[in-house]
This record gives structure tokens, C-alpha cells and sequence, in this order.
């Protein structure tokens, strides 16, 4: 198998990045995050990147449009022929709607990475961070060698405060508020295929070329 559209959604600490990666790699489709897309645009200086760059410097959420204009422009693009895999976009009803149109209605299918709030809050508040090499730990699935301190380079690892209990839930409530609908939009143009995020990378990955084959 090869090729193929796909968007990921998911809440955050699910680990969908990780199964983008290694998804659109083993399709040879590009891995498509947002973020990376916006960034790349400003600074290429297309038209809708200078928008984009507007919002940005000025603090504020890039609008529904700018972000899927400088989407649909990147799936235009030569490497995208055979599909892509959608990271981070769409995360709202807005950009869902764009996104059908710019592609005339073939966003392909959508993978949910399902996990309990319990989960998320346990994956995220266990995760440590080295400040010197910026290698990822966890006090429970992925301990260094020597407890606090990174495999790499042996610098103190930290928490960042992105993963503290407090910051982390409230990621979560905006994650729920803003993609919350998109959940059952797309369930209901039976487009959605859910796979459970809980368990080690590997088997989740399994989980997912299985639920992918059937569609
Ligand atoms: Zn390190």
C-alpha cells in the first residue's frame, strides 16, 4: 500500500505526531503539520504567508481561511499527487468546510486517535524534557538510565511547564472546545476511523495499518 489522504486528530499527548511520521514515511506521502506549513509559507513570502505573518506578530489566531488558503496552496504542491497525511489541521468546524471545498469534497479519511482524559493527563504530566539536547523521557514508559538526568547528554532533565497537571487540562478543555465537533462531522460522512492511542508506539502503529486497510 501506498499513497493516500489522511488527516490525524487527536487530543494532545495521544502521540499522533509520532504515528504521522511513521505512517506518511512508510506511504511515501509528505507528513503535513501545520505549524511547519505556516512557518514555511512566511517565510517564502507567498501572499498568504505575509497575511499569516500579520496575525502572528501581532499575537493573534491566524483566521479559519489565511490557515486553510496556505493549506490547500501546500497540497497543490508536486509531492502531494499520490496524497498526503494532515497533522493539526483542520481544528475547527471553519477549517473543516474550506478544506472540502479546496479539495472538491476528497479530504480522505480521517483517523481519530482516541485516549481517556486520565491518559492524556498521565502521559503529559510524566513527561521530561532535556533543556541541554531537547530529548524527551517519562517517569513511567520511557525512564532515562540514571533517574533525572538525560541518556544523551547527562544534563538535569525538567518539566516543562506546558506539562504541568494545571496547564495540561487546560489544554485539553480548548483542544475539546475547538475540535470536539469535528469528531462527529466527519463520523457522520463516514469518513472517521477511530484507534486507540492507549499502549507503547508500536502497537498503537499496528492498530492503525489494520484500521487503515479496512477502509
Ligand atoms: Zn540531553
Amino acid at each position: 500500500m501506498a499513497g493516500g489522504r489522511f488527516i490525524f486528530l487527536g487530543p494532545p499527548g495521544a502521540g499522533k505526531g509520532t504515528q504521522a511520521v511513521r505512517l506518511a514515511k512508510d506511504l511515501a506521502i509528505p507528513h503535513i503539520s501545520t505549524g511547519e506549513i505556516l512557518r514555511s509559507a512566511v517565510r517564502d513570502g507567498t501572499e498568504l504567508g505575509t497575511a499569516a505573518k500579520g496575525y502572528m506578530d501581532r499575537g493573534e489566531l491566524v483566521p479559519d481561511e489565511v490557515v486553510a488558503g496556505v493549506v490547500a496552496d501546500r497540497l497543490t504542491s508536486d509531492d502531494c499527487e499520490a496524497g498526503y497525511l494532515l497533522d493539526g489541521f483542520p481544528r475547527t468546524l471553519a477549517q473543516a468546510r474550506a478544506l472540502e471545498q479546496r479539495t472538491g469534497g476528497n479530504v480522505g479519511q480521517v483517523v481519530y486517535f482516541e485516549l481517556s482524559e486520565d491518559e492524556v493527563v498521565e502521559r503529559l504530566t510524566g513527561r521530561r524534557t532535556c533543556p541541554s539536547c531537547g530529548r524527551n523521557f517519562h517517569v513511567k514508559y520511557l525512564k532515562p538510565q540514571t533517574e533525572g538526568k538525560c541518556d544523551t547528554c547527562g544534563a538535569a532533565l525538567i518539566q516543562r511547564s506546558d506539562d504541568t497537571e494545571a496547564t495540561v487540562l487546560e489544554r485539553l478543555r480548548v483542544y475539546r472546545e475547538q475540535t470536539g465537533d469535528l469528531v462527529g462531522y466527519y463520523e457522520e460522512r463516514n469518513l472517521l476511523t477511530t484507534v486507540s492511542a492507549a499502549g507503547a508506539p508500536n502497537d498503537v502503529y499496528a492498530t492503525l495499518k489494520t484500521a487503515i486497510a479496512k477502509e
